[in-house]
């Protein structure tokens, strides 16, 4: 880290920094009070960018935002505060994004399904902090997970970034996914029968007492949120087509049970039958969505339920299915062939439709730090750069079920702030290089 200026001694006797530090610094740099000077400030996507502001942020939220650039004391900075001031008067600055949809203790490459007998809970854990602060980085100051490989992994990296241990965004975690045996999130499929043991999956369930239960258990081990796999999916190594797995009963129980322990439930979904039996069942969101149809627009609208198109996510697995030498095994390399393709049309339809959408890339099937690849894809849909920039922070801030803590700079809020040095409602690609990064008022990444 090199600061390049630190002065002591103003009006009211605090510290302060103004200060530059390498991209790759470790432990990011805190103080009492940080001002933000945003040249221009988008504090609430949706609503037009303000010119010249002063983002006063306190213990890692937001406190106040002023008109022009005010200094440590105009800020109220007392005897003894530490105080930071982040000059960002040439850039455009927003609030961090939130990324719905990603496995962040794994990534697809071609020795997975040989990793998942050779690495431990611990392995994944220790991997996902990699993948965590590759996904911090990149601008994403908080995502949900939606499916780890290994529960504990998740649920100990999510502790890990909340007491500081490890650099990386909020996570909000399922734990494992909810899936029918031998279906889409039943990992065991085309292992030795005694090796699918030792991966004993506990999300696995069958019947509306044994789905009933593995939600419970998933809540019990500290899930924020549920996901099961209402269909068949592409990288699960079964021909069994891409659509409905769960029956309506036990997806009344997976929503039941979870709604009446204050857990909101996402349904991966391809195929129409399992994506309209899911809204049918009360789902709050679903995943890729790929063969909606009209019903399943008005089911989401109904029910005003999110969409996660993870467009990123088609692209991905349309170039390894095109690839001869990929590591995709025949069912996998159908399936990506035929889902891959259709999901831009399937977003262009649902937006156009009136859904709601929340941002979400599938990063572990994708890059992790790839993730703002889909601001492009979602413009490519019919999207605005504004309405892209909304589904990644107000609507996944909602999807969440967080608007009174994430997805706008507002007063109160956590003070989740990136900028960029171009203009992203020109040309929404400037966030695949976003320049500075902060989470909870603490600067990770600085011009
Ligand atoms: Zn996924």
């Amino acid at each position: 880290m090199t600061v390049k200026a630190f002065i002591k001694g103003c009006a009211a006797a605090a510290t302060i920094v103004t200060a530059t530090m390498s991209a790759t610094m470790s432990a990011g740099l805190a103080a009492d009070l940080a001002i933000v000077h945003a040249g221009r400030l988008l504090a609430e996507p949706g609503a037009a960018p303000l010119g010249n502001r002063s983002v006063i942020i306190r213990d890692g939220r937001i406190a106040e935002i002023r008109e022009g650039f005010v200094d440590a004391a105009a800020a109220g900075a007392a005897d003894g505060d530490d105080v930071v001031i982040h000059d960002l008067s040439d850039m455009f600055v927003m609030p961090g994004l939130i990324d719905g949809h990603v496995h962040i203790t794994h990534e697809n490459n071609p020795r997975a399904r040989l990793q998942r007998v050779e690495m431990s809970a611990a392995d994944y854990a220790v991997a996902g902090a990699g993948f965590a602060r590759t996904t911090l980085m990149a601008g994403f100051t908080t995502v949900r997970d939606v499916g780890a490989r290994e529960r504990d992994a998740i649920f100990a990296l999510r502790a890990g970034i909340e007491r500081g241990d490890v650099v990386g965004p909020r996570i909000f975690a399922s734990g494992s996914t909810i899936s029918v045996t031998g279906g889409h999130g039943d990992g065991t499929q085309g292992y030795r029968e005694d090796i699918g043991e030792i991966l004993h999956h506990t999300g696995v369930c069958d019947g509306v007492g044994s789905c009933r239960q593995a939600v419970r258990e998933q809540v019990r081990a500290g899930a924020d949120h549920i996901k099961l796999t209402a269909t068949a999916g592409v990288l699960s190594n079964t021909a069994a087509g891409l659509e409905q797995q769960f029956f309506e009963d036990e997806l009344e129980a997976i929503m039941d049970s979870a709604h009446a322990m204050n857990r909101k439930v996402t349904a991966h979904a391809h195929g129409v039958d399992g994506i309209n039996a899911a809204l049918r069942a009360g789902v709050d969101s679903i995943e890729h969505g790929t063969y909606l149809d009209s019903e399943s627009i008005r089911l989401f609208k109904r029910n005003g339920a999110y969409l996660v198109p993870t467009v990123l996510a088609g692209v991905t697995v349309a170039e390894w299915a095109e690839d001869p030498e990929s590591f995709l095994l025949p069912p996998q390399r159908a399936k990506a062939a035929e889902v891959g393709p259709n999901m831009l049309d399937m977003a262009r339809r649902a937006h156009a439709g009136g859904v709601k959408i929340a941002f979400g890339t599938d990063s572990g099937v994708s890059r992790h730090g790839d993730n703002a690849r889909e601001f492009a894809l979602l413009v490519e849909a019919g999207l605005t750069p504004m309405e892209a920039i909304y589904a990644a922070t107000v609507a996944g801030a909602e999807n969440l079920g967080q608007s009174d803590m994430l997805g706008a700079i507002a007063p109160g809020k956590h003070a989740d702030i990136i900028a960029v040095d171009g203009d992203p409602l020109t040309d929404v690609t400037e966030l695949e290089d976003v320049d500075f990064v902060m989470k909870g008022g603490t600067a990770y990444k600085t011009p």
